[in-house]
């Protein structure tokens, strides 16, 4: 019984410690690793990417839309620049233009990236 409780004493989680989430063992919050099994800590990974993520969201959101859209008909590489996409620009870039069809379909996809980026910060 006291072998017991002792056990339990030992796995209580400390004010800056937090359960593992695959092996269950007390591990620092901050640890991006599971000492016992070598799991990746989602506590600490979850929090702070979905910080980013919201961060990363709440910036296209905020863009003007008429700016977004009029650059994506006239300079569409600065469309996806001006939300943040910067590696889709570059595709765009180096496609020319996706084959020339850029003021078509840039408008739309980059649209589309604002109203799901509106949708999954609502949902957060
Ligand atoms: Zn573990």
């Amino acid at each position: 019984m006291l072998i017991f409780q002792e056990n339990i004493m030992a796995n209580e989680p400390g004010p800056n410690e937090v359960y593992c989430s695959s092996c269950g063992e007390v591990i620092k919050k901050e640890a991006e690793v599971c000492p016992e099994c070598g799991v990746k800590n989602k506590v600490n990974e979850s929090s702070s990417t979905s910080d980013a993520r919201k961060y990363e969201l709440e910036k296209i959101v905020n863009k003007d839309k008429t700016n977004v859209l009029l650059l994506s008909i006239f300079v569409t590489p600065l469309g996806y620049y001006w939300i943040g996409k910067t590696g889709l620009a570059l595709l765009n870039f180096f496609t020319f233009n996706y084959f020339l069809l850029g003021p078509i379909v840039v408008p739309l996809h980059t649209n589309k990236i604002m109203k799901d980026a509106k949708k999954e910060l609502e949902n957060m």
